[in-house]
């Protein structure tokens, strides 16, 4: 028999899978690792899992007790499932500028959700810091602190990272990922890092993210926009602090729909755009690297969150970015 015990239990183990146009197109191995395939539907779920239990272990969280979270969406819903299946009431602290179906998902999944405007890291009514205030106020309540806090990447050191090792026999020349806190690529590139220092761990950026910079030049400087979710940072966080990147790649929002529409149409794969973010850095990384390298990222949510923004017509036309479908 092999049964999952709950929600909980389901987390993790997402299958690695070829995306065979790309490979094509590159003459590499581009494998993406379907953390959309997670039950709370992103790469998130590991994180929210491993802080739950971090909390717990502390003895910082109750039965009864509240989880809040300044969050973009997927760490949020991430969170609101295991509060469901633990006892946990969730509160979540969101961007305004966010899509409504994340928005939708964690009102029905009960938790309490408060929009606030999207204003920058150094202003105190950020959404993170707000979270940080508003738990700080509550009893029985944890600041899950998705940024800072390390549980997150440790996540990833002890279950994505051996998930990908094991799942290509260590078989790696690259690793490829966008950041939001960063727990993704660093807890996988510290782990692959530690099996074989020749893998190159490579940040995909979006444009308008000072990562791209940081990692190039030592310096965040922040240029133009972008209309993908839930990744790019202004600030380097306790994550993302001493994670290995040897390298960085920005990508713009044209060649991320290019990538996101392929993934659907050649490949039927439905993603949303940090996914597009993700696989267009592996595929100019397999463009410089040559053809026969092995580059592992992540395929992180489903398209099925941005049906009325990257999926939509009219939307994309209002941000000058037409697709020609
Ligand atoms: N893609 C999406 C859609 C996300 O929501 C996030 C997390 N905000 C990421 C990628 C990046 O993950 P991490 O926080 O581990 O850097």
């Amino acid at each position: 028999m092999d049964i999952k015990n709950g929600f909980v239990g389901a987390v993790g183990n997402t299958p690695l899978i070829r995306l065979n146009s790309f490979c094509e197109e590159t003459g590499c191995e581009i494998l993406g690792k379907a953390e959309f395939l997670n039950p709370g539907g992103s790469v998130k779920d590991r994180a929210a899992l491993y802080i739950i239990k971090d909390a717990e272990e502390k003895g910082l969280i109750k039965p009864g007790g509240t989880v809040v979270e300044g969050t973009a969406g997927n760490t949020g819903i991430g969170l609101a499932h295991i509060c469901n299946a633990k006892g946990y009431k969730c509160l979540i602290i969101i961007p305004n500028t966010q899509s409504q179906e994340k928005m939708d998902a964690l009102r029905a999944l009960g938790a309490e959700v408060r929009p606030v405007p999207a204003v920058p890291y150094k202003d105190p009514n950020n959404y993170v810091k707000l979270s940080g205030r508003v738990a700080s106020e509550m009893e029985n309540a944890i600041w899950a602190n998705q940024f800072d806090n390390l549980a997150n990447r440790r996540a990833h050191y002890e279950t994505t990272g051996p998930e990908i090792w094991s799942q290509t026999d260590g078989k790696v020349d690259a690793w490829v990922s966008a950041t939001g806190t960063g727990g993704t690529f660093a807890g996988v590139a510290m782990y692959l890092k530690e099996k074989n220092p020749a893998i190159k761990c490579v940040v995909a950026d979006p444009m308008g993210s000072g990562l791209y910079s940081y990692i190039k030049t030592g310096e965040i400087k922040i240029e133009g926009n972008s209309i993908t979710e839930g990744i790019g940072n202004s600030r380097i966080t306790a994550n993302m602090e001493d994670a290995p990147a040897d390298d960085a790649i920005q990508v713009d929002d044209r060649e991320a729909l290019r990538v996101v529409y392929q993934l659907l149409r050649k490949d039927g794969i439905f993603m949303g755009g940090s996914t597009g973010i993700n696989v267009g850095a592996a595929v100019a990384l397999a463009k410089r690297m040559g053809p026969g390298h092995t580059i592992v990222t992540i395929l992180c949510d489903s398209g099925s969150r941005y049906q009325s923004r990257i999926f939509n017509t009219e939307w994309l036309e209002s941000k000058g970015l037409a697709v020609n479908l």
